[in-house]
């Protein structure tokens, strides 16, 4: 299969492109574009959200949350929570769709889209905010219950990477 040819950034109206199966871990990878050329489909970012929170491990609070985030070279990576016996241990959805960039080469977070067990838009936790803010920086953009949103919106004043660059004189 192509690689990057996923729903979200395809073009317009071609009904039920399948977005499954977009990144091959082990695929040479794709040149990469700049965000502006992106094209962000929310309806496809949010469908592919959906099929992971499906897929959430939820057993001790049956609350089941799907995530998928557009990359800046047009992959869509996703995840979906992670409970835990030891409560303190769960793991957000936002950790495995970051997990998934890294592992599959990497890049920028431009458009991202969580949902909840309803399929609508959710709002990331504070703590997943700092993920996406490290993966995506101010202008990554997040579908909230109040329409898209910037990063920067989401998460004012964020501690981020220049904090650290600043720190070190
Ligand atoms: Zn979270």
């Amino acid at each position: 299969m192509p690689a990057a040819s996923d729903g979200a950034i395809s073009g317009a109206s071609e009904p039920e492109t399948p977005e499954a199966e977009t990144s091959e871990p082990y695929a040479a990878e794709p040149a990469r574009r700049h965000t502006a050329e992106v094209r962000v489909e929310w309806e496809a970012l949010r469908r592919r959200a959906v099929e992971l929170m499906e897929r959430a491990y939820a057993p001790y609070s049956h609350f089941r949350v799907g995530v998928a985030g557009l990359v800046d070279d047009g992959r869509v990576v996703a995840g979906c929570n992670v409970e835990n016996a030891a409560y303190g241990v769960t793991l957000c959805a936002e950790c495995g769709m970051v997990s998934e960039l890294h592992a599959t080469g990497g890049g920028r977070l431009t458009a991202v889209y969580c949902v909840g067990g309803d399929g609508q838009a959710l709002m990331p936790c504070g703590r997943c905010r700092q993920l996406l803010w490290e993966n995506g920086g101010p202008d990554c953009l997040l579908m909230t219950p109040e329409g898209v949103l910037p990063m920067s919106a989401v998460l004012p004043q964020a501690f981020g990477p220049d904090n650290l660059r600043h720190a070190e004189g």
